[in-house]
């Protein structure tokens, strides 16, 4: 493909160039960028696209209180109080107060001595490996784990071991492989955020500790859906305190942007001072922290949007496999549609689609080669006129596509 001759052009950059030409004219090729469509307007679970309200399935906003007016509300009095942002990160210009509260509340929620929060979850689990692992440790990897922790891993340089997902016996396997005097991290997802399974640590903690693995739990996922009133993946098997760090994010459950580390006060002062992501980035803005903090009252004080959550989320299920869906064995509102190749993952997309339900695809290498599948999730918010609405669509696009049963 010949380029243009633009005056900077150099043959230097013609690779990468190249790069993102072909990439443009996959896009081109489906007609829009599926990713980046704009949505013109959201209410809700309702979503406006090209004049036209849909369903939004794709949303993790898992309790609907990204919408709830008092959470609204505390981020536009944040704003009035402390201006739009902290413009710069917190080891530049200061933590403020809106930021020590909300540490403090995620903390005391979780059982934790200390929390940190960051400007989004993807620095939080980053730097939740990359500031403890070094060079010469071994780290032990969930193959499945979010782009976050790998990206964290390879920064920290520590040699990784990948265990097949969700498998003790391959963990245990490779523990008792490695070296024993080599200091060994674990990572983990509480609830891993394609396939929606939920971490098998009742027999996963035993061999960290045996093994005296530090061991790191990304609960994005799980956060807010499992355990007493929301605290997450350890609270649910009662294994709280026997994790070194639990972070997430504050973007899922609690309707806001940004992510938090929790841990004993040593490992979060270690953070504080020893991470790159934490020292120079900018901090979590007032609206953000404020929106976090009321949702986190409201989850704890009115246990309805939980139970919401999963009556909705029990419906669908049994919904999809009365189709003969394929969910990869999906145990919360995670809920991915395994379809298996790009050929069957595009056209129902589109069914999907012209019947008015927003969802996502992903293909292969975002997902295992065999693996495409289009994620959706539920939230509070699904009313029994959309579940009714997305089991019809659904219905739709396996007839179309010729997939179930
Ligand atoms: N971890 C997991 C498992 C996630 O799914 C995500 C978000 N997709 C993140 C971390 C990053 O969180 P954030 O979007 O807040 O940056």
């Amino acid at each position: 493909m010949a380029l243009p001759s633009l005056p900077f052009f150099s043959k230097h950059k013609k690779p990468l160039l190249n790069r993102c030409r072909d990439d443009h004219a996959t896009k081109m090729r489906l007609k829009y960028d599926p990713y980046y469509h704009v949505i013109e307007e959201q209410r809700g679970s309702t979503v406006r696209l090209d004049g036209r309200d849909m369903i939004m399935l794709a949303s993790n906003d898992y309790l609907g209180l990204s919408f709830d007016p008092r959470v609204v509300e505390a981020g536009q009095a944040a704003m009035q109080r402390w201006g739009a942002s902290p413009t710069g990160a917190r080891s530049a210009n200061g933590s403020r107060a809106y930021h020590i509260e909300l540490e403090e509340k995620l903390a005391a929620h979780l059982g934790r001595e200390a929390c940190h929060v960051h400007s989004s979850g993807y620095l939080s689990c980053m730097s939740s490996v990359a500031a403890f692992a070094q060079k010469g440790d071994l780290v032990f990897a969930d193959k499945n784990l979010h782009s976050s922790l790998w990206d964290g891993i390879r920064l920290s340089m520590a040699s990784v071991e990948r265990f097949a997902h969700n498998n003790p016996t391959d963990l245990r396997d490779a523990l008792e492989a490695a070296a024993p005097d080599a200091a060994k991290m674990l990572v983990l997802e509480g609830v891993y955020s394609m396939e929606g399974h939920i971490c098998r640590l009742p027999e996963l903690v035993p061999l960290a500790e045996a093994h005296h693995c530090f061991t790191v739990l990304d609960d994005a996922h799980g956060f807010g859906v499992l355990g007493k009133d929301g605290r997450g993946t350890p609270n649910h098997f009662g294994l709280e305190g026997q994790i070194d760090i639990v972070c997430g994010s504050l973007s899922k459950s609690l309707g806001s942007t940004g992510g938090f580390v929790a841990a004993s006060r040593e490992v979060i002062d270690f953070l504080r001072t020893n991470s790159k992501q934490t020292i120079f980035s900018a901090a979590l803005s007032p609206a953000q922290a404020a929106i976090a903090s009321t949702a986190l009252d409201l989850m704890q004080r009115e246990p309805e949007h939980r139970e919401r959550l999963w009556a909705n989320t029990r419906k669908y299920r049994a919904m999809l496999d009365e189709l003969g869906l394929d969910t990869w064995g999906s145990e919360t509102p995670a809920v991915p549609i395994v379809l298996g190749s790009k050929e069957r993952v595009y056209p129902f997309w589109q069914a999907l689609r012209e019947k008015g339900i927003f969802t996502i695809m992903s293909i292969a290498p975002a997902v295992p080669a065999g693996k495409d599948l289009i994620r959706t999730a539920i939230s509070a918010l699904h009313t029994d006129e959309q579940l009714e609405r997305i089991a019809e669509a659904m219905a739709y696009a396996v007839k179309k596509v010729g997939v179930g049963r």
